[in-house]
């Protein structure tokens, strides 16, 4: 049986961190969701094609294979780990993920992942819980102050906290707010504010989750009737 920990929230919230950890201490394989979109940006933006036009992004962004392989971002074979971090990249992302065929591609894409890798996972994205695995016994949404958020952003990338918190701004609006899978709490899922949390805590508190929701799992299981 699959057991996927989905992990949702906007950037600066603390879920690359915590879904590293998580995935380390339960000896799981790890999904970045976001290192699928940042992916297709980057082939859109190689070949020249417009961000805003949904109908040349689809046929762009098909038009190539992504992989992730042991925590790397493979685009048509080339490793793009690092490439697609950059503010290039981070500018234009989150336009291409608001295309609805972009995202047909990436979910299908993250959905055979956790099969050929077992089917246990902790994957951490922004429509985990509620579009690409929405039956998962573990949803867990972080959220953080802005400030706090955008501080975060700034000491990761090596930008001043103004520029970063405008990064996140404006990509939390069009996440926010795109017609498909937008960003929102998913059903079911347990909002953690890490703003005053350390990673620690915040890690403590989803192996939790998991324990407990493996323990129901299992007493649900010995008390059904054998047939
Ligand atoms: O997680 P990360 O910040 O790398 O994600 C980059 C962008 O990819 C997000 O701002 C969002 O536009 C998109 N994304 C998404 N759905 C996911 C993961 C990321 O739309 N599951």
């Amino acid at each position: 049986m699959s057991f996927v920990v989905a992990i949702d929230g906007p950037g600066g919230s603390g879920k690359s961190t915590v879904a590293r950890r998580v995935s380390e201490l339960l000896g799981w394989p790890h999904l970045d969701t976001g290192a699928y979109y940042r992916a297709a940006a980057l082939a859109v933006l190689r070949a020249g094609v417009d961000p805003d036009d949904p109908a040349a992004v689809a046929a762009e962004v098909g038009r190539h294979e992504y992989r992730q392989v042991d925590g790397r971002m493979l685009l048509d074979g080339e490793d793009v780990t690092r490439e697609i971090r950059e503010r290039h990249v981070t500018g234009v992302v989150s336009r291409i993920a608001a295309v609805p065929e972009v995202r047909r591609i990436m979910v299908d894409l993250q959905r055979r992942w956790v099969a050929e890798n077992g089917g246990n996972a902790v994957v951490e994205g922004r429509d985990i819980g509620s579009v690409v695995f929405p039956d998962s016994p573990v949803k867990v949404h972080l959220t953080a102050d802005p400030s706090t958020r955008a501080a975060r952003r700034a000491a990761q990338m090596g930008i001043g906290p103004a520029e970063a918190e405008a990064e996140l701004t404006a990509r939390d609006r069009i996440d926010s707010t795109r017609d498909v899978a937008p960003l929102e709490v998913a059903t079911g899922a347990e909002i953690v504010d890490t703003t005053h949390l350390g990673v620690d805590q915040v890690v403590s508190r989803v192996l939790d989750l998991v324990d407990q929701r493996r323990r129901e799992i299992s007493s649900a299981a010995r008390d059904a009737p054998s047939s």
